[in-house]
Protein backbone atom coordinates (compact mmCIF):
# COMPACT_ATOMS: atom_id res chain seq x y z
CA UNK A 1 0.00 0.00 0.00
CA UNK A 2 1.24 3.69 -0.49
CA UNK A 3 -0.12 5.70 2.25
CA UNK A 4 0.10 9.19 1.88
CA UNK A 5 -0.36 12.59 4.24
CA UNK A 6 -2.55 15.22 2.25
CA UNK A 7 -4.07 18.70 2.98
CA UNK A 8 -7.69 18.78 1.70
CA UNK A 9 -9.65 21.93 1.87
CA UNK A 10 -7.23 23.31 5.16
CA UNK A 11 -7.41 19.75 6.68
CA UNK A 12 -4.33 17.06 7.30
CA UNK A 13 -5.76 13.68 6.05
CA UNK A 14 -4.29 10.36 5.48
CA UNK A 15 -4.89 8.10 2.95
CA UNK A 16 -4.30 5.17 0.70
CA UNK A 17 -3.31 5.38 -2.90
CA UNK A 18 -5.67 3.38 -5.18
CA UNK A 19 -4.03 1.45 -7.90
CA UNK A 20 -4.02 3.60 -10.92
CA UNK A 21 -2.21 6.00 -8.29
CA UNK A 22 -4.45 8.89 -9.18
CA UNK A 23 -6.47 8.68 -6.42
CA UNK A 24 -6.34 9.09 -2.69
CA UNK A 25 -8.75 7.70 -0.02
CA UNK A 26 -9.13 9.17 3.41
CA UNK A 27 -8.83 6.73 6.19
CA UNK A 28 -10.52 9.11 8.84
CA UNK A 29 -12.16 12.35 9.02
CA UNK A 30 -10.21 12.36 12.56
CA UNK A 31 -6.74 11.05 11.63
CA UNK A 32 -3.67 12.91 11.01
CA UNK A 33 -0.63 11.66 12.44
CA UNK A 34 1.13 8.92 10.21
CA UNK A 35 2.60 8.10 13.49
CA UNK A 36 -0.57 7.41 15.26
CA UNK A 37 -1.42 5.36 12.59
CA UNK A 38 1.82 3.23 12.46
CA UNK A 39 0.90 2.58 16.20
CA UNK A 40 -2.59 1.65 15.69
CA UNK A 41 -1.05 -1.00 12.72
CA UNK A 42 0.85 -2.31 14.88
CA UNK A 43 -1.30 -2.98 17.22
CA UNK A 44 -3.47 -4.93 15.08
CA UNK A 45 -5.91 -2.33 13.46
CA UNK A 46 -6.17 -3.36 9.58
CA UNK A 47 -6.83 -0.66 7.09
CA UNK A 48 -7.01 -0.50 2.80
CA UNK A 49 -8.42 2.61 2.39
CA UNK A 50 -11.53 1.26 1.00
CA UNK A 51 -14.04 3.05 3.93
CA UNK A 52 -13.92 6.72 2.16
CA UNK A 53 -14.62 7.82 -1.10
CA UNK A 54 -11.51 8.55 -3.58
CA UNK A 55 -10.20 11.73 -4.68
CA UNK A 56 -8.31 12.83 -7.13
CA UNK A 57 -4.46 13.60 -6.47
CA UNK A 58 -4.96 16.69 -8.48
CA UNK A 59 -7.42 17.85 -5.58
CA UNK A 60 -5.27 17.45 -2.65
CA UNK A 61 -2.13 18.69 -1.77
CA UNK A 62 0.47 15.80 -0.96
CA UNK A 63 2.35 16.47 2.55
CA UNK A 64 5.65 14.79 4.04
CA UNK A 65 4.04 11.22 4.91
CA UNK A 66 5.52 11.43 8.48
CA UNK A 67 6.73 14.12 10.97
CA UNK A 68 8.31 11.93 13.75
CA UNK A 69 8.55 13.03 17.32
CA UNK A 70 12.04 13.03 17.50
CA UNK A 71 14.92 13.65 15.14
CA UNK A 72 15.32 11.50 12.43
CA UNK A 73 18.34 9.25 12.13
CA UNK A 74 20.59 9.47 9.39
CA UNK A 75 23.21 7.23 8.01
CA UNK A 76 26.94 8.99 6.34
CA UNK A 77 29.22 7.47 3.81
CA UNK A 78 27.10 4.70 2.80
CA UNK A 79 28.08 3.63 -0.62
CA UNK A 80 31.82 2.90 -1.68
CA UNK A 81 31.86 5.41 -4.68
CA UNK A 82 29.79 7.68 -2.14
CA UNK A 83 32.31 7.34 0.71
CA UNK A 84 35.69 7.57 -1.84
CA UNK A 85 33.92 10.75 -3.28
CA UNK A 86 33.10 12.51 -0.22
CA UNK A 87 37.06 11.37 1.37
CA UNK A 88 38.63 13.01 -2.04
CA UNK A 89 36.66 16.06 -1.91
CA UNK A 90 37.69 18.36 1.27
CA UNK A 91 34.91 18.64 2.66
CA UNK A 92 34.96 15.57 5.23
CA UNK A 93 36.29 17.06 8.40
CA UNK A 94 39.15 14.27 9.24
CA UNK A 95 39.19 12.20 6.06
CA UNK A 96 42.22 10.14 6.09
CA UNK A 97 43.48 8.63 2.56
CA UNK A 98 42.89 4.83 2.32
CA UNK A 99 39.98 4.97 5.29
CA UNK A 100 37.46 5.83 3.58
CA UNK A 101 35.53 3.17 4.26
CA UNK A 102 34.03 2.86 8.34
CA UNK A 103 34.46 -0.07 10.31
CA UNK A 104 31.17 1.35 11.11
CA UNK A 105 28.16 2.98 10.03
CA UNK A 106 28.53 6.97 10.37
CA UNK A 107 24.88 7.47 12.56
CA UNK A 108 24.12 11.81 12.75
CA UNK A 109 20.23 13.25 12.92
CA UNK A 110 18.18 15.78 11.19
CA UNK A 111 15.92 18.25 13.01
CA UNK A 112 11.96 17.33 12.65
CA UNK A 113 11.55 20.92 11.50
CA UNK A 114 14.00 20.38 8.35
CA UNK A 115 10.86 18.17 6.90
CA UNK A 116 9.16 19.57 3.72
CA UNK A 117 6.67 17.58 1.29
CA UNK A 118 6.65 16.80 -1.94
CA UNK A 119 6.93 20.16 -4.11
CA UNK A 120 8.13 22.05 -1.81
CA UNK A 121 10.60 24.62 -1.87
CA UNK A 122 13.65 24.28 -0.03
CA UNK A 123 15.46 27.42 0.74
CA UNK A 124 19.48 28.27 0.13
CA UNK A 125 19.91 29.91 2.83
CA UNK A 126 22.58 32.04 1.84
CA UNK A 127 23.53 33.99 5.23
CA UNK A 128 24.49 30.33 6.48
CA UNK A 129 26.01 28.58 3.54
CA UNK A 130 27.01 28.95 0.02
CA UNK A 131 27.25 24.83 -0.64
CA UNK A 132 24.26 23.83 -0.75
CA UNK A 133 24.21 19.93 -1.95
CA UNK A 134 21.35 17.08 -2.90
CA UNK A 135 21.82 13.29 -1.55
CA UNK A 136 18.92 11.02 -2.84
CA UNK A 137 17.99 8.31 0.11
CA UNK A 138 16.19 5.37 0.73
CA UNK A 139 14.45 5.73 4.38
CA UNK A 140 13.40 3.28 6.69
CA UNK A 141 10.02 3.51 8.54
CA UNK A 142 9.96 1.76 12.04
CA UNK A 143 7.28 -0.01 12.63
CA UNK A 144 7.28 -2.31 16.25
CA UNK A 145 9.05 -0.57 18.61
CA UNK A 146 12.26 -2.10 19.90
CA UNK A 147 15.62 -1.70 21.96
CA UNK A 148 18.72 -4.31 20.78
CA UNK A 149 17.02 -5.77 18.17
CA UNK A 150 19.41 -8.25 16.30
CA UNK A 151 20.11 -8.74 12.55
CA UNK A 152 17.84 -11.55 12.03
CA UNK A 153 14.85 -10.10 13.58
CA UNK A 154 15.27 -6.64 12.27
CA UNK A 155 13.01 -6.76 9.59
CA UNK A 156 10.17 -7.19 11.40
CA UNK A 157 10.34 -3.93 12.97
CA UNK A 158 10.37 -2.29 9.93
CA UNK A 159 6.81 -0.45 8.76
CA UNK A 160 7.60 1.27 5.31
CA UNK A 161 9.93 2.93 3.31
CA UNK A 162 10.02 6.53 1.64
CA UNK A 163 12.32 8.66 -0.17
CA UNK A 164 14.55 11.16 1.31
CA UNK A 165 16.82 14.04 -0.10
CA UNK A 166 19.29 14.49 2.87
CA UNK A 167 19.90 18.46 1.85
CA UNK A 168 23.61 19.29 2.81
CA UNK A 169 25.60 22.66 3.62
CA UNK A 170 29.11 21.32 2.84
CA UNK A 171 30.79 23.79 4.61
CA UNK A 172 29.10 23.89 7.66
CA UNK A 173 29.63 20.05 7.29
CA UNK A 174 33.24 20.35 6.94
CA UNK A 175 33.44 23.68 9.75
CA UNK A 176 31.51 22.21 12.49
CA UNK A 177 32.63 18.56 12.36
CA UNK A 178 29.72 17.14 13.60
CA UNK A 179 26.67 17.03 10.95
CA UNK A 180 23.41 18.60 12.70
CA UNK A 181 24.92 22.13 11.64
CA UNK A 182 25.23 21.40 7.55
CA UNK A 183 21.75 19.03 7.54
CA UNK A 184 19.89 20.36 10.11
CA UNK A 185 18.85 23.90 8.29
CA UNK A 186 14.82 24.84 7.69
CA UNK A 187 13.60 22.92 4.84
CA UNK A 188 16.74 20.59 4.29
CA UNK A 189 15.05 17.29 4.64
CA UNK A 190 12.47 17.21 1.72
CA UNK A 191 10.44 13.92 2.21
CA UNK A 192 7.51 11.82 -0.06
CA UNK A 193 5.86 11.40 -1.73
CA UNK A 194 4.28 8.86 0.83
CA UNK A 195 5.27 5.40 2.21
CA UNK A 196 5.02 2.44 0.59
CA UNK A 197 4.19 -0.53 3.11
CA UNK A 198 6.92 -2.83 3.86
CA UNK A 199 5.31 -5.96 2.66
CA UNK A 200 5.32 -4.21 -1.42
CA UNK A 201 9.05 -4.11 -1.47
CA UNK A 202 12.55 -4.92 -0.55
CA UNK A 203 14.06 -1.79 0.59
CA UNK A 204 17.06 -4.08 0.41
CA UNK A 205 17.23 -4.09 -3.60
CA UNK A 206 15.77 -0.66 -5.21
CA UNK A 207 17.12 1.21 -8.15
CA UNK A 208 17.35 5.29 -6.70
CA UNK A 209 18.85 7.77 -8.83
CA UNK A 210 18.76 11.44 -8.68
CA UNK A 211 18.29 14.69 -11.60
CA UNK A 212 18.69 17.98 -11.04
CA UNK A 213 17.20 19.90 -13.50
CA UNK A 214 16.86 16.89 -15.68
CA UNK A 215 20.50 15.53 -15.67
CA UNK A 216 20.89 12.03 -14.42
CA UNK A 217 23.58 12.88 -11.35
CA UNK A 218 23.01 9.48 -9.10
CA UNK A 219 22.35 6.11 -10.04
CA UNK A 220 22.50 3.11 -7.68
CA UNK A 221 20.75 0.11 -6.15
CA UNK A 222 20.19 0.08 -2.15
CA UNK A 223 22.27 -3.26 -2.76
CA UNK A 224 25.60 -1.36 -2.80
CA UNK A 225 24.65 -0.24 0.91
CA UNK A 226 27.81 -0.86 2.86
CA UNK A 227 25.60 -1.62 6.15
CA UNK A 228 22.41 -3.10 5.14
CA UNK A 229 19.12 -2.09 6.32
CA UNK A 230 19.41 -5.25 9.64
CA UNK A 231 22.81 -3.56 10.49
CA UNK A 232 21.89 -0.40 10.59
CA UNK A 233 18.58 -1.12 12.56
CA UNK A 234 20.86 -3.62 15.20
CA UNK A 235 23.27 -0.87 15.60
CA UNK A 236 20.93 2.52 16.27
CA UNK A 237 18.71 -0.05 18.26
CA UNK A 238 21.48 -0.60 20.45
CA UNK A 239 20.78 0.62 23.74
CA UNK A 240 18.26 2.88 22.06
CA UNK A 241 14.61 2.18 21.78
CA UNK A 242 13.85 2.92 18.56
CA UNK A 243 9.91 3.81 18.47
CA UNK A 244 7.19 3.70 15.67
CA UNK A 245 7.37 6.25 13.04
CA UNK A 246 11.23 6.90 13.83
CA UNK A 247 12.86 7.29 10.60
CA UNK A 248 16.25 6.49 9.49
CA UNK A 249 17.77 7.92 6.21
CA UNK A 250 20.16 5.49 4.82
CA UNK A 251 22.95 6.89 2.60
CA UNK A 252 23.68 8.17 -0.36
CA UNK A 253 25.62 7.05 -3.72
CA UNK A 254 28.14 8.43 -5.56
CA UNK A 255 26.61 11.72 -7.91
CA UNK A 256 26.43 14.36 -5.40
CA UNK A 257 27.59 17.94 -5.87
CA UNK A 258 30.89 17.59 -4.43
CA UNK A 259 31.55 14.79 -6.52
CA UNK A 260 32.73 17.12 -8.72
CA UNK A 261 35.91 18.92 -9.51
CA UNK A 262 34.92 21.46 -8.92
CA UNK A 263 31.92 20.48 -6.86
CA UNK A 264 28.99 21.72 -8.23
CA UNK A 265 26.53 23.06 -5.61
CA UNK A 266 22.75 23.97 -5.93
CA UNK A 267 21.82 26.88 -7.19
CA UNK A 268 18.21 29.50 -6.52
CA UNK A 269 16.13 28.27 -9.70
CA UNK A 270 17.14 24.10 -9.54
CA UNK A 271 15.05 21.52 -9.34
CA UNK A 272 16.32 18.09 -7.60
CA UNK A 273 14.35 15.23 -8.58
CA UNK A 274 14.80 11.53 -6.78
CA UNK A 275 13.27 8.51 -7.95
CA UNK A 276 13.35 5.84 -5.77
CA UNK A 277 11.69 2.25 -7.81
CA UNK A 278 8.43 0.66 -6.14
CA UNK A 279 8.03 4.17 -4.38
CA UNK A 280 7.56 6.80 -6.71
CA UNK A 281 9.77 10.12 -7.24
CA UNK A 282 10.10 13.37 -4.92
CA UNK A 283 10.70 16.68 -6.79
CA UNK A 284 11.53 19.74 -5.14
CA UNK A 285 12.85 23.73 -5.97
CA UNK A 286 15.61 25.50 -4.37
CA UNK A 287 15.13 29.01 -3.70
MG1 LIG B 1 23.06 11.61 3.66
Amino acid sequence: MKVARFLLEGKTLIGVLDDSGSVIHPLDDHLSSMTDLIRFSVSGFKFDGKGLQGIPLSEIKLLAPIIPDRNIFCVGKNYFEHAKEFAGSGFEAGAVKGKEIDEYPAIFSKPPTAIVGPDDVVEMHPEATEAVDYEAELAVIIGQSGRNIPESESMRHVWGYTIVNDVTARDRQRNHKQWLAGKGLDTFCPMGPWIVTADEIDGGNLDIECKVNGELRQKANTSDLIFKIPQLIAAISAGLTLRPGDVIATGTPAGVGIGFTPPRFLSSGDRVEITISGIGSLSNSFA
